[in-house]
């Protein structure tokens, strides 16, 4: 007997399981893939033995206390800081924006008061306006120059989408410093799982009230755990892209997917940072990722390294959809989805997939602890 179904085992749909399995709930997982863990998945290089992230670099942080607490009954986490660094016509600048980047790109050694003041007269032109979208947001935050050079090729890039379509909220996150941290997170804490993510996320699942079955699509009427067999039987928690439970029916959501190109060079060392961003449009990756410097306490080889390219596109059927590009037409279908949703009562639709907004780790797993309290054991 299952008393509920969880589609997707990314950290929405493990939280869920783990929390209901806790409580005596029999949890079915089903995924797609033949892994489990969603995006936050990670495995062992086989040429270098170094721990890569398969979709891309996961950064754990949070601020919040009850989150910290949970993460942290599956797996400790080192001391690992997120420090990025981008390139920019062929200097090198540490994002996100602080009193080093402000004064090394206007060749000036200002300090906080008359860099501040520097940004607000390049900022003039909104007129004190509230920003709009992304590239009002950037100029307002940063003043013109400093967005052309560090934001406007690098979102470009990243998007594909005109700036003035996207939302401020996309660059929202970014802090803007007027000092000289250059810490990429404000949060409290912040670390790596020590033992890897899939360690952590293995231990999540890892309960005799769950069973896990990958390489299983719910909309595979074959398999006996479908969309169409368990619907109305058995409550669903659904974290798969919204559109698609749908059919497409309000019009397909836009997204956009990365390809990651790996490489492994025969040196200890490639860029001695693990992040490096590519401002300019001309550089057609964002950015490179070092895998080795997530994880300095730990003894890797030091005659090969491997480095992934990450390039941005929009997500064509079959691609794996990473970010929702949440334009106004997709706000508009957004809701018509919701109003979809509120006639499917036994289905709950979670994570960054099922809801379409951007969270991150943390986020994910707040929201289905939340959603665990609040409509599943109600
Ligand atoms: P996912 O991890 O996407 O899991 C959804 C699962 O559902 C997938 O495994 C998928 O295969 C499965 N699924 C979908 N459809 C079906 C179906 N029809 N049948 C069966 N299974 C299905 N967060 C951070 O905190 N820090 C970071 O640094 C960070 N970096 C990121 C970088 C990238 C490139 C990306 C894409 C995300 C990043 N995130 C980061 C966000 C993080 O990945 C998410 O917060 C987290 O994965 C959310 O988990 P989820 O369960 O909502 O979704
Ligand atoms: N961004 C940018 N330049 C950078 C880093 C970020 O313009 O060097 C902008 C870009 O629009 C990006 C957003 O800020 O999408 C958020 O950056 P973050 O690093 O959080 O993006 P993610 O890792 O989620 O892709």
């Amino acid at each position: 007997m299952t008393d509920l179904v969880v589609v997707g085992t990314g950290l929405f749909g493990l939280t869920v399981a783990e929390r209901m399995a806790e409580q005596g709930r029999k949890v079915l997982m089903l995924d797609r893939r033949d892994h489990l863990g969603g995006n936050a998945y990670s495995e062992t290089d086989p040429d270098t033995g170094i721990e890569v992230h398969r979709y891309g670099a996961h950064l754990f942080h949070t601020s919040n206390e009850r989150v910290w607490e949970y993460v942290n009954r599956f797996t400790a986490f080192t001391s690992y800081v997120h420090r990025v660094y981008t390139t920019h016509r062929g200097e090198v600048f540490p994002m996100p924006i602080n009193l080093g980047t402000i004064n090394q790109f206007f060749r000036s050694a200002h300090g906080p008061d008359a860099a501040r003041a520097l940004v607000r007269e390049q900022a003039a032109e909104l007129g004190g306006k509230r920003p709009e979208n992304l590239d009002e947001q950037g100029v307002s935050l940063i003043g013109r120059p400093l967005y052309e050079a560090f934001i406007q090729g690098y979102t470009a890039k990243q998007w594909q989408t005109d700036p003035r379509e996207l939302p401020a909220s996309i660059i929202s996150r970014l802090p803007v410093r007027y000092t000289y941290d250059n810490r990429y997170f404000n949060d409290t804490h912040e670390g790596l799982p020590v033992g890897g993510y899939t360690a952590w996320l293995e231990r999540m699942a890892d309960h005799p009230n769950i069973e896990v079955r990958l390489s299983t699509d719910f909309f595979d009427p074959s398999q006996p755990v479908s969309k169409s067999a368990v619907v109305g039987q058995v409550p669903v928690v659904y974290t798969g892209p919204v559109d698609r439970y749908f059919d497409d029916a309000e019009g397909a959501l836009s997204w956009r997917t990365l390809d990651f190109e790996r490489e492994v060079l025969p040196v200890g060392d490639f860029q001695g940072t693990p992040v490096m961003n590519y401002a300019d449009p001309e550089v057609p990756y964002t950015r490179i990722l070092e895998f080795r410097h997530f994880h300095p306490e730990r003894e890797y080889t030091s005659d090969k390294t491997v480095i992934v390219r990450e390039y941005s596109r929009f997500a064509e059927r079959g691609d794996e959809p990473y970010y929702p590009v949440n334009t106004a037409a997709d706000r508009d279908r957004l809701k018509r989805y919701r109003e979809l949703m509120a006639d499917e009562p036994s289905v709950h639709f979670g994570g960054r997939l099922g809801t379409y907004q951007y969270l991150d780790m943390h986020m994910a797993i707040g929201s289905a602890l939340s959603m665990v309290e609040n409509k599943l054991t109600a």
